[in-house]
């Protein structure tokens, strides 16, 4: 029987769950069936600390007991100005305002409507260009894919897209070029600071990334840094801007924000454009908003991760995994058909080559498969191996991951 439930990413002909999850704790998953399995992609890398933190819990359960949603179009109310306050606090620069959203699409989806509107506000309409990097990936509603790469999933919407300039990725002369020809065109430039995720888990380097900020603004185009990924603390800094010294104009956050409890979504702005939508009339303003926009639940989840980035020294954990992923990566190059042994922060991943490569590549599912009959949970990204587990792992069962991924690969590679 085929599931009622859509289950994402997924074909639902001939699907079998992997377990009905019916508990969850730090790294681990617990299923009805009695089996345990570790979460090693931090459930689609949200879960920062690990599964039900009792922090995060007992923020949840208090924020429900005084009240739940609240329409923010006209009132205030603690858990968001709070959240807005520590959040400017510790975002690099001058990125002091913040619109809340429900999740990483529509942090970007915002993004890309201020940024282009700013320039309208500012009776500017030459700058039709949005500029994106090749591998990217920007969120699945259709402004978020607009800017995205033109991969497997984008392929059955190319008409509805619209235009992007997608250019190579990692490579600053490209930019420079291209810039130098269409620069006064360009609306914005957006991009996932030092390390693109779902589009392949590649890994950019903070000089190409200061520069790429530098050309965008001396070509008076908006940087829109995605860290939807990237922040509290994945690449090793709390936000992945801070190594290359970059102070976007907006910066698009969610996942991790409120360590993995609930959904939410923030885009960050620098004040000359935030001032940009002031004016007399609601005409000069953004007009734009979500139902949920500012969930005091959500809000409430996001401060209590906060304490507990400060609290538990969780960047500086998650830094400390490259010395682990450093001493394994030998072990994985050694084995025939893995190429690309590469790693940043919180993050190890791998190129499984020999296949049709891609996101359809079927060595996703026998990896996927291999590693569930060792109690390990991952997600390949076609032919990408990766972990990025939640900070709560120790030392000990992160060389277990890595051990049973070791032979998870050289068992399904030679397969
Ligand atoms: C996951 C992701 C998004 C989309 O976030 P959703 O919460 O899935 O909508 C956007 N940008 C980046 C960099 C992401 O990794």
């Amino acid at each position: 029987m085929v599931p009622r439930v859509w289950h994402p990413f997924t074909q639902l002909q001939d699907f079998t769950p992997v377990g009905t999850v019916v508990g969850a704790e730090g790294l681990w998953l617990h299923l009805a069936d009695g089996r345990r399995l570790a979460d090693g992609i931090a459930s689609w890398w949200t879960c920062l600390h690990g599964h039900r933190h009792p922090h995060l819990v007992q923020a949840v359960v208090h924020q429900a007991q005084a009240f739940d949603q609240v329409i923010l179009a006209d009132f205030d109310h603690a858990p968001a100005v709070n959240l807005t306050e520590r959040l400017v606090a510790l975002l690099p620069g001058d990125l002091n305002h913040v619109f809340f959203s429900d999740d990483g699409s529509t942090a970007v989806e915002v993004a890309i409507k201020l940024g282009w509107q700013a320039h309208r506000r500012a009776g500017n309409t030459r700058r039709n260009r949005l500029v994106a990097f090749e591998g990217g990936y920007h969120g699945d509603t259709l402004g978020a894919m607009r800017v995205g790469d033109r991969d497997t999933f984008a392929e059955p919407f190319l008409d509805l897209l619209g235009r992007v300039d997608l250019l190579p990725w990692n490579d600053a002369d490209a930019l420079a070029d291209f810039l130098a020809e269409h620069g006064d065109e360009v609306a914005l430039v957006i991009v996932e600071p030092l390390l693109q995720g779902a589009g392949g888990i590649r890994i950019g380097d903070a000089a190409v990334l200061r520069r790429i900020a530098d050309l965008t603004r001396a070509a008076g185009a908006w940087l829109v840094a995605d860290e939807v990924a990237t922040g509290f603390g994945r690449t090793g800094t709390l936000f992945a801007c801070e190594q290359a010294g970059v102070v976007p104009d907006l910066m698009c956050l969610a996942k991790a924000l409120t360590g993995g409890m609930v959904t939410l979504g923030a885009t960050a702005v620098r004040a000359p454009l935030f001032e940009r939508f002031l004016g007399p009339t609601r005409r000069e303003a953004f007009l734009h908003g979500h139902t949920y926009t500012g969930n005091p639940i959500a809000c409430a989840a996001a401060l209590a991760s906060l304490d507990l980035i400060e609290s538990e020294g969780t960047v500086a954990r998650l830094a400390r995994m490259e010395t682990q992923w450093a001493a394994a990566a030998p072990g994985f190059s050694a084995l025939p058909g893995v190429a690309n042994v590469r790693w940043k922060g919180g993050v190890f991943a791998l190129d499984l080559v020999g296949g049709p490569g891609g996101y359809l590549d079927p060595v996703e599912r026998r990896v996927h498969r291999a590693a569930l009959a060792e109690g390990l949970y991952v997600r390949p990204l076609g032919n990408v191996v990766y972990l990025w587990p939640p900070a709560c792992v120790t030392d000990e069962e992160l060389d277990w991951m890595l051990d049973v991924l070791r032979r998870v690969v050289e068992q399904e590679v030679t397969a």
